[in-house]
């Protein structure tokens, strides 16, 4: 058993993803003290983060078992291994990542010639000291080989651990399910498997342990249950199932295009959550009644690399002009925690989903920012745009994105560029610190726009990660639903537009809740769209 991630059945063949041995590093180098200095600074991140472990370990297992860690750091900034990593990049002119392997052998090789059991054993650190650094070097840590099966071959696919930037490049049409030892329902593959319409089952944990590479298994992704080498009978039955299944699938089809009207006329706009301008296809076939929001910080993990102005102004545009006027929420990098961009180079943190993310992030590197709100701006003009700012805590923060947009126009302006000021300006309610001062944050914007995931974990104090306390990330635990409660009766009083567009939105049981509160604006994921907008159609809200 493990957490229920993305709906659906998957009955096949399983394939275990085990991580590469061995990792190809790129050889020649041009320039001696560039390779110098990435080598010094992939060491302090790895120092940086086996002092994280260090003290971590420390806390669970005592000062024996966590010295690993010391010595590990030991061998780090041993300074010997410093000097020759250094020559080797000099006198063979390779990169640092070559050199730091070379020498890593070299060093590995002499531990194992020694006599002394203890002094044998360091090999095996100098081995992973090793494999640390090339994952710095490589910046290699989210952007490990994606998990492929073999060539055409289709299948359920087994792994540790699914980074989002892995998720989103799985190839939907072979990977037929996933299964991975770590996550949960909130994380951001999940999430991404979920819009993928691929089932997913996360954080079985040690069982993990039990599945058998090539062995048949079926994938109840309803209940978070998989079944290895199942009996006939059991067999027969996820057959039927998965039939079942499809065809509640295609009653659920007569469905698009329809608003979502509760039985005693109440309407509501039910929009779509998007990662990427392709999901536009899924959107406009269900026919959506907006874009909910646009999680931009996608189109930066998928370049692997800044995308300019001009991409993503296109990009913008192309899902505005898409959507033909009907309101499109583009929300600004949310970055960080989960949602690493490598190339961004951010510094590694102990706490990163309450650390330097987001839009604290982007006001702290203004010329991204800007890049990202001209682009902002200058779509404006292709369609019914919002622009909504993620992880807000204080109104000085919407202040300051104000100006930035102010300050982006202008620049647009004195440049002759065309744009448009024709746009509503929102933020996410998705802390307990916006959700409190929703009445103070309410004077300053157009709407809200309420992220029950991050909310949550806020709220609850547990992290959407952790497989452990994914049964305490509750939106209906009475903390989290007082804070929307909050939220909602401030903008109504303040006549702001809220919607929510976390994943309690795609919920049918807060259905209910939601709309009772006068929540008149849903985004969910294009695949959970059609049973929400049945839901609602079925809902009598007077009774
Ligand atoms: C949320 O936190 O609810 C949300 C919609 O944002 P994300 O899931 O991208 O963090
Ligand atoms: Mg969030």
């Amino acid at each position: 058993m493990g957490v229920a991630a993305s709906e659906g059945y998957a009955i096949g063949r399983l394939y275990i993803h085990l991580e590469k041995a061995e990792i190809t590093v790129p050889r020649k180098a041009q320039d001696p003290d560039l390779e110098t200095s990435r080598f010094l600074q992939a060491r302090e991140r790895a120092c940086a983060e086996l002092g994280v472990l260090y003290h971590r370990a420390l806390a669970r297992v005592g000062e024996h078992h966590s010295s690993i860690f010391k010595i590990h750091l030991a061998l780090l900034q041993d300074q010997d291994f410093f000097l020759e990593v250094r020559d080797c990049i000099r006198e063979k002119g390779v990169t640092a990542e070559m050199a730091v392997q070379e020498v890593g052998q070299r060093f590995f090789r002499m531990f194992e010639e020694m006599d002394d059991d203890y002094m044998k054993a360091r090999g095996a650190d100098v081995r992973d000291i090793v494999s640390r650094l090339l994952w710095f070097l490589l910046e290699a840590k989210d952007q490990q080989e994606i998990p492929w099966l073999p060539e055409g071959a289709a299948g359920i696919l087994a792994v540790e651990e699914i980074m989002p930037s892995q998720t989103i490049r799985l190839d939907a049409e072979r990977v037929e399910g996933v299964i991975t030892r770590t996550g949960s329902r909130t994380s951001h593959s999940a999430i991404l498997a979920r819009s993928l319409h691929i089932p997913a089952i996360t954080g079985v944990g040690e069982a993990f342990d039990l599945l058998k590479d090539g062995s048949m298994v079926i994938l109840d992704g309803f209940r978070g249950k998989v079944i290895q080498d199942p009996d006939e009978e059991v067999l027969n039955l996820y057959r039927q199932k998965m039939e079942e299944y499809q065809r509640q699938q295609k009653v659920l089809e007569s469905y698009k295009g329809m608003r979502a009207v509760t039985l005693d006329g109440t309407v509501v706009d039910l929009c779509a959550n998007i990662s990427h301008p392709n999901d536009m296809d899924e959107v406009l076939d269900i026919g959506a009644d907006g874009v909910g929001l646009f999680r931009t910080e996608f189109l930066f993990m998928y370049w692997g690399r800044l995308p300019t102005e001009e991409e993503q102004f296109f990009s913008y545009r192309m899902v505005l002009e898409q959507m033909q006027g009907k309101r499109v929420i583009i929300r600004t990098l949310d970055i960080g925690a989960d949602k690493q961009v490598p190339y961004l180079k951010m510094e590694r943190e102990e706490n990163p989903a309450m650390g330097r993310r987001s839009i604290r992030f982007c006001l702290e590197n203004q010329e991204l920012f800007l890049t990202q709100l001209r682009a902002l701006l200058r779509a404006a003009r292709y369609g019914k745009l919002s622009i909504l700012i993620p992880m807000v805590v204080s109104v000085e923060e919407v202040q300051s994105v104000r100006k930035l947009l102010e300050k982006a126009a202008n620049d647009l302006e004195q440049e002759g560029i065309p744009y448009s000021k024709e746009y509503e300006f929102g933020v996410m309610i998705e802390t307990p610190s916006a959700a409190l001062i929703s009445d103070l944050l309410a004077p300053h914007v157009d709407f809200f726009s309420i992220g029950t995931n991050d909310l949550i974990q806020f709220t609850i104090a547990a992290d959407r990660e952790n497989p452990h306390v994914a049964a305490l990330c509750d939106a209906h635990q009475p903390a989290v639903r007082r804070l929307i409660e909050m939220t909602v009766r401030n903008a109504t009083q303040a006549g702001v537009r809220v919607s929510v567009c976390g994943e309690a939105a795609a919920d049918p049981s807060m259905t209910r809740f939601l709309l009772s509160l006068g929540v008149q604006e849903l985004s969910v994921a294009p695949a959970s769209l059609l049973e929400i907008r049945h839901t609602i159609q079925s809902m009598n809200l007077s009774k």
